[in-house]
């Protein structure tokens, strides 16, 4: 399959892959496929399904909004977005991809199609925009999960890079494994070597390591971090002070368990910097952005390896593995299959990685990967006022321990299994096709409706 470590793991901005990263890109590709925009008179956005329903929640107007300022997700400044959203909003105007002035105010040009689905996936989006000569252009575009897009009629998400001749070619974990058997190596081996057909080796470690490093900084910034989060639930963040507890707390006291607490705040840290709209990795998602940093944190300084360096970059390129197969064969996306596809997919592409960066086999990195989703199968995805808070922070708290569980259990046995990734992968798409619409990112379902919210309401 011609995916890369770097569309699983691409560095945006919060709160939400799908919802937030997508349309960004989605807006401004829209532009540029209809440049030049000197006579252009009039642009409109519509956001359908899972993007209406949860759309204010998770942000979507506004990135909208930047994607046609020509913003892109890796590129904008996180701390300069309300500045730029509220002089647009106060001069009813907007500067499309820096470049064109239309007039535009949310209330005309943004519409939210709340009971409507475009017909190939429930985030679709649709931008169509009008010239001076009376002439019009409107194009679909679908928001597929972890940043990915594609048009109307484009079999897969892409962005435009030509197909390249891999040399460890899978579209199944039994095909990816069968490759190692006669070739002798591991998975992050033949991840590396299919890389490599597209970039140097330079590349591909600095563009790893800057991964590796943006999650550090996120996970930091998460630790330091005190206050309530935007949206109106007046949710608190809480890992920089049950950071500093366990910090200053009296060691001699500890519980055992309490050293498992580190990981998990690791993981809220940075779900609570997505949360705000922070600089995050998609991994493979926003809203599951929190797992693979904190299993790679505590890979990097509690295991203590001799080489983290080479030990972060096997874990990225086998992680994203695992997550290259469950896009292709399910959905990494909560509005297709609900939160197994999100946070099950992150905790088995952590487990993975950790088995590999440990020194595990193949055999016991599919292991690992098959118990990560297996046991987040049916998890639907309902958070409370369509913000990536409730369940999402904690949720990627509970999915870091338990990928660590996972690689621990594969790691003491000798590979053999029962269930296949294959498998469980099937399975998890099966489910998620049979899940109701309400518990796949809709908000009409599950703790979304148990809990008064005040932006669902003001939806
Ligand atoms: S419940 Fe899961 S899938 Fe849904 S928004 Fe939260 S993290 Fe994403």
């Amino acid at each position: 399959m011609d995916m890369s470590v770097f569309d699983l793991f691409k560095i945006g901005i919060g709160p939400s892959s799908s919802h937030t990263v997508g349309p960004m890109v989605a807006a401004r590709r829209f532009l540029l496929e209809n440049a030049p925009l000197d006579d252009v008179t009039s642009v409109t956005a519509e956001l359908y399904g899972s993007l209406a329903l949860t759309g204010i929640g998770h942000g979507t107007d506004k990135a909208v909004l930047l994607g046609l300022m020509g913003e892109t997700p890796q590129g904008v400044d996180p701390d300069a977005v309300e500045d730029m959203l509220a002089a647009a909003d106060v001069d009813g105007e907007l500067r499309l991809l820096g470049e064109k002035t239309i007039a535009f105010t949310r209330k005309q040009h943004l519409v939210f199609h709340m009971a409507e689905n475009l017909p190939e996936h429930p985030n679709g989006m649709r931008f169509t925009l009008a010239r001076a000569d009376g002439s019009s252009a409107s194009r679909i575009y679908y928001s597929v999960g972890g940043g990915f897009i594609r048009a109307e009629g484009e079999e897969a998400a892409t962005d435009g890079k030509p197909a390249v001749r891999l040399p460890y070619p899978f579209n199944t974990m039994a095909e990816l494994l069968g490759h190692g058997v006669s070739s002798g190596k591991t998975i992050p081996q033949m991840l590396r070597a299919n890389e490599l057909t597209r970039i140097s080796e330079a590349e591909l470690n600095q563009g790893m390591d800057r991964i590796w490093h943006v999650m550090r900084d996120c996970i930091q910034h998460g630790l330091e971090t005190s206050g309530q989060l935007p949206g109106g639930l007046n949710v608190k963040r809480r890992a920089a002070d049950l950071w500093r507890q366990a910090q200053g707390g009296d060691r001699a006291n500890q519980l055992p368990h309490d050293a498992l607490n580190g990981v998990s705040l690791y993981a809220m840290a940075v779900n609570e910097e997505n949360a705000a709209g922070g600089r995050v990795v998609t991994a493979p998602t926003n809203g599951a952005a929190g797992i693979i940093p904190a299993v790679l944190k505590y890979y990097a300084e509690d295991c203590k390896p001799v080489d983290p360096i080479t030990g972060v970059r096997a874990f990225l390129l086998t992680a994203a593995a695992i997550g290259m197969l469950c896009k292709r064969n399910a959905s990494i996306s909560g509005a297709e299959v609900g939160c197994q596809g999100e946070v099950g997919v992150a905790c088995a592409m952590a487990a993975a990685g950790l088995v590999a960066a440990l020194g595990g086999s193949n055999a016991q990195i599919e292991n690992a990967a098959e118990i990560g989703i297996e046991h987040h199968l049916g998890m639907t995805c309902d958070p409370i006022g369509g913000l990536v808070q409730i369940p999402c922070i904690e949720r990627n708290g509970m999915g870091a321990v338990k990928a660590i569980t996972a690689a621990s259990l594969s790691l003491k046995g000798d590979g053999t299994h029962f269930v296949t990734l294959d498998n469980v992968i099937e399975t998890m798409r099966q489910t998620g096709a049979d899940m109701q619409a309400k518990y796949k990112e809709t908000s009409l379902g599950g703790l979304a409706i148990h809990v008064v919210s005040v932006n669902h309401a003001a939806c």
